[in-house]
């Protein structure tokens, strides 16, 4: 049996692990199939993609989009994009330049918070990402001893409703899945009702996103859903012709218990994914 990890990070975004790594410990862990997403870029694809081809992997070219939805913010999977194509490049380049472009004044707000940081700081923790983000703060947050892990960095100061969060701009939501398709991806909704995110995304409105904007897919499997969220956006998926995916989105040491692998996408559904992206123009 085919198995298929869609939704993983590297160290080109806010995972730990090289791309090359990456695909390694993919393979070490017994997948055939990963999807690399990096959070609005696509520069890890090549070097995975090589060091894949060399050890008989598949890495399915994607990237995780930063969409907002009424001022919430809300993640969009691209698979198979050309990732050539000017309007989805200019606002991927957008979205990182607002990503990156509060790092200043995060590092201002927690160190009027008692926690002193530097935008260089941040910028160490975070390597040589093009994409430097929260996670990385966190990293910087971590190293000085304020908190003791990613997680308890959120969770006391940097989730969206914690007084060291910093808005940014993200791309709407909706333009960002005409984007993927104006790139012949296919476009699959990132955990949709994870960490408080399902009144953001009701089911009448992600109905809307299938007719108004041919949205392909919907993310079940996913550590942030509970076994009874999974149950129901499986269902939901299943009424709306949606493709259900599964993955770990596995940051390395950046996120804990999403172990490569721990969720998968049916190898059905993943030939579906295929299927509905050649018909996009996709090259698969
Ligand atoms: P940013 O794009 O800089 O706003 O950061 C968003 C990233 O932070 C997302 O990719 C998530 O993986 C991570 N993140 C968001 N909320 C949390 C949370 N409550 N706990 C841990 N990580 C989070
Ligand atoms: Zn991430
Ligand atoms: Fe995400
Ligand atoms: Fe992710």
């Amino acid at each position: 049996m085919l198995r298929v990890d869609l939704h993983t990070h590297s160290s080109v975004s806010d995972g730990t692990d090289t791309p090359t790594q990456l695909v390694h410990k993919a393979q070490a862990s017994g997948l055939d199939v990963i999807g690399l997403t990096d959070h609005d870029t696509f520069d890890g694809i090549d070097e995975a993609t090589e060091a894949g081809k060399r050890i008989g992997l598949t890495v399915v070219p994607g990237v995780e989009i930063s969409c907002e939805r009424n001022g919430a913010s809300v993640h969009l999977l691209g698979f198979w994009c050309d990732r050539w194509h000017r309007g989805l490049g200019d606002e991927l380049r957008k979205s990182r330049a607002g990503r990156t472009g509060r790092i200043e004044a995060m590092a201002e707000r927690l160190t009027e918070l008692g926690m002193p940081l530097t935008s260089d700081d941040i910028r160490r923790a975070a390597k040589a990402s093009p994409s430097v983000g929260r996670p990385h703060v966190a990293d910087a947050m971590v190293a000085k001893g304020y908190v003791a892990n990613r997680n308890e960095a959120f969770d006391l100061w940097l989730a969206d409703d914690k007084p060291g969060y910093v808005h940014r701009y993200a791309i709407p939501l909706e333009l960002a899945i005409d984007l993927v398709h104006a790139a012949h991806g296919v476009a699959v909704l990132a955990h949709p009702w994870g960490r408080g995110r399902a009144h953001v995304l009701p089911a009448d409105y992600i109905g809307d996103l299938v007719t108004d904007h041919g949205l392909d897919g919907i993310e079940v499997d996913h550590e942030d859903h509970d076994d009874d969220t999974r149950e129901l956006l499986f269902r939901l998926g299943a009424r709306l012709g949606l493709v259900r995916t599964g993955s770990s989105d596995y940051h390395g040491l950046g996120k804990e218990g999403h172990e490569l692998g721990c969720n998968l996408t049916r190898a059905s559904a993943f030939r579906e994914l295929q299927r509905v992206a050649r018909g996009r123009g996709a090259r698969v």
